[in-house]
């Protein structure tokens, strides 16, 4: 089982981000952890740990001594297995070494960075707190500390990116020799202050055909330096591929504490997943009067599963294994959608090689509307097949 610790606060929001995640409240941040340590207590189990992932929100904000009592008690509580992944996300700019300290204490050994671009007037269009210098120090201090896997996230597709800046922020975060990079193409989302700039027009994104040189200079460059790309967004160093998201695309069943967390479970009635109070009062009121019916449950039909494991499968370089596929789900993929599955190979958009099926990559440029066309194909339960 992979584990989810969310830290929802930060020091400032980003103009795109719609995270659970709030600036301004760090006053409660105690109680909050007081709030976590009841949750664990109420949904621990003795189930080795697989992964952990302590996200946010910025986990780095988050005082050293609260850090210490928060993982002491996770230790307690939790089967931690010997030398497993254990990441935390930090945000150059607010990471020191006595956060890092009690992090590396506490079993953190993977730091996940949102470095995002190197030029000063993007990181400022997006409301970032850090400057790329933040961002060097930063991976120092995280070195020298003595965390050995790196990861750095960027964007691209941003408002006011050529191609050209693109690639500099590429270079700039291969300066830093991280293990591993995650690439996200800028979604924007309803109610964020950067979406209804470009609603009204003050900012525009880069035309589609320069987001696609983006896309095809980052998987060239970055093959070039020795990364491999593991999913859509995702390149790795050869062993530095995130386990906590696999296990997550793989469907392993986490467990998330913290406001706003998502579980997933198998249970024997099947797959359920329950999501928490995203406020942080909300969370904290739930924790404390042991309310745990005010989680949400969202049932998952055998329909919803399978489609999932497609959905989340499809993004991985390695595709959907058959035989996992069928394993999870007692029937097979061709069983399942087989017809269609062979009429997009035949297309060229997914590939059938070593019982695996995946996406090529022109599919993986369309990968959207692949996934529209199998939902519409498996709606109808097996009729495809
Ligand atoms: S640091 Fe991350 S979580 Fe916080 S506001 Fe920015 S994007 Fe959102």
């Amino acid at each position: 089982m992979e584990l989810y610790i969310h830290i929802p606060y930060c020091r400032q929001k980003c103009r795109y981000c719609d995270f659970a995640s709030y600036a301004g409240q760090e006053q409660t941040m105690d109680v909050y952890v007081d709030a976590l340590l009841c949750e664990a207590a109420a949904t621990a189990c003795d189930t080795p740990l697989s992964t952990a992932f302590i996200g946010g929100g910025t986990p780095s904000i988050l005082p050293p001594a609260l850090v210490n009592r928060l993982l002491s008690g996770l230790h307690e509580r939790f089967a931690f297995t010997e030398g497993m992944e254990f990441t935390s996300e930090a945000n150059p700019g607010t990471l020191t070494e006595a956060w890092l300290r009690a992090a590396i204490t506490g079993g953190v050994n993977r730091i996940s960075m949102g470095m995002q671009a190197f030029q000063p007037e993007l990181l400022r269009s997006l409301g970032r707190i850090h400057t790329y210098e933040q961002v060097v120090r930063s991976v120092v201090l995280a070195r020298d500390a003595g965390i050995s896997s790196i990861s750095l996230d960027l964007m691209f597709g941003l408002p006011g990116q050529t191609p050209e800046m693109w690639r500099e922020t590429l270079d700039a975060a291969l300066d830093l020799a991280p293990q591993h990079l995650s690439c996200y193409g800028l979604i924007p989302e309803d109610g964020t202050p950067l979406k209804r700039d470009l609603d009204a027009g003050r900012i525009s994104l880069p035309d589609e055909e320069d987001e696609r040189r983006m896309y095809d200079d980052t998987l060239a460059i970055l093959a070039r330096h020795g990364f491999q790309q593991y999913e859509i967004s995702n390149f790795a160093l050869p062993g530095h591929a995130c386990q906590h998201n696999i296990g997550y695309w793989r469907q392993t069943p986490y467990l998330g504490l913290g406001a706003s967390a998502a579980s997933m479970l198998h249970t024997p009635q099947g797959c359920l997943r329950t999501a928490n109070p995203s406020d942080i009062a909300g969370y904290i009121d739930m924790t404390k009067r042991c309310n745990w019916h005010r989680r949400e449950i969202i049932p998952v039909s055998p329909e919803d599963a399978r489609f999932e494991t497609l959905m989340l499968g499809l993004r991985m370089t390695d595709g959907v294994p058959e035989r996992h596929f069928e394993t999870l789900h007692g029937i097979t993929m061709e069983q399942y959608c087989g017809k269609t599955l062979h009429a997009l190979a035949a297309r060229g958009l997914l590939e059938h090689a070593d019982n695996c099926w995946r996406l090529t990559r022109y599919g993986m440029d369309v990968q959207n509307a692949i996934l529209v066309e199998l939902l519409e194909a498996t709606e109808n339960g097996l009729s495809d097949g």
